[in-house]
């Protein structure tokens, strides 16, 4: 469905990103990963979407939380493959404490991050779709997007700031073929999660599976962590001809963590 396409999945060499980056390159399109990791396991991750998947798959190192370097991914992305199709928005931070306590370094970094990055790459991105009139963007907010916890002060103002922005993009692409969503997931077993839950079981004197489950039971209704392969799933529907009238739209993924 997508070959010929292709996709820059920031924050791709894990978890969430890692699963929509296999999902989309299943599909046919060339990736460009990015993310933080050892050059060995990006070697791998590269050679293993290219093997299992017979695409082409480059990495870029930028960071993120530097606006340069963010539109320089842009533009040897579209170097490599010709132009950039679809846009997926994932690499995300996290750091908890109460809100006075809150070292403002980690503010920035968190705001930089997981709101201005988006911000930076879909500016970069837009006129090249424009010029084609076709592109997807999915950004990846979190049920913290739409519902808030205690000591999340930054992840839960910039999540929200990401549907705001997922709102203004897709009515200024309204009367294109590009489309602008957030995915918002609930909880998901990646490393960002895992180090939560590591310092509650610490904090309670639980194992790492209790200190799982106390942490989906209150908030996560199905009791079941959601899966990056469910979220590639979802964005890859997203990138389909189904979802061409779906924009603007923050769409949940969560066992019901939203509507509880
Ligand atoms: P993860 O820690 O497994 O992966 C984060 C990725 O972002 C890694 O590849 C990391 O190297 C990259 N990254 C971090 N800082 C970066 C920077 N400055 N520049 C470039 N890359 C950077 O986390 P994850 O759980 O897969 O999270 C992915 C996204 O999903 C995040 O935006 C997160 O907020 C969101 N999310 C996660 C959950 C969850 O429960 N895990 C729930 C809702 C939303």
């Amino acid at each position: 469905m997508l070959q010929g396409k292709c996709a820059i999945v920031t924050g791709s060499t894990s978890g969430i990103g890692l699963g929509i980056a296999r999902a989309l390159a299943g599909e046919g399109a060339d990736l460009v990963i990015n993310g933080f990791a050892e050059a060995d396991a990006i070697a791998a991750i590269r050679t293993a979407i290219e093997g299992d998947f017979g695409v082409g798959c480059v990495y870029h190192g930028a960071d993120m939380a530097k606006p340069d370097e963010v539109s320089n991914m842009v533009d040897a992305a579209t170097r490599t493959f010709g132009k950039v199709d679809i846009l997926v928005n994932n690499a995300g931070i996290q750091h908890t404490a109460p809100v006075e306590e809150f070292p403002p370094d980690r503010w920035d970094a968190i705001i930089a991050v997981n709101l201005s990055a988006l911000f930076h790459g879909i500016r970069a991105v837009l006129p090249q779709m424009k010029e084609r009139n076709w592109g997807r963007i999915i950004n990846i907010s979190s049920a913290h997007g739409l519902v808030a916890s205690i000591h999340k002060v930054a992840y839960v103002a910039a999540k929200h700031g990401v549907i705001g922005m997922t709102k203004v993009v897709a009515l200024e692409t309204a009367e294109t073929g590009i489309t602008c969503n957030a995915i918002c997931p609930g909880w998901v077993r990646t490393p960002l999660a895992e180090w939560q839950i590591e310092a509650l079981a610490e904090s309670k004197g639980l194992s790492f599976d209790e200190a799982a489950r106390e942490m989906l039971a209150p908030r996560q209704p199905s009791k079941e962590f959601v899966t990056t392969e469910q979220i590639g799933k979802l964005a890859v529907f997203l990138c389909s001809d189904g979802a061409d009238q779906i924009t603007g739209a923050s769409l949940p993924i969560d066992g019901g963590f939203v509507v509880h």
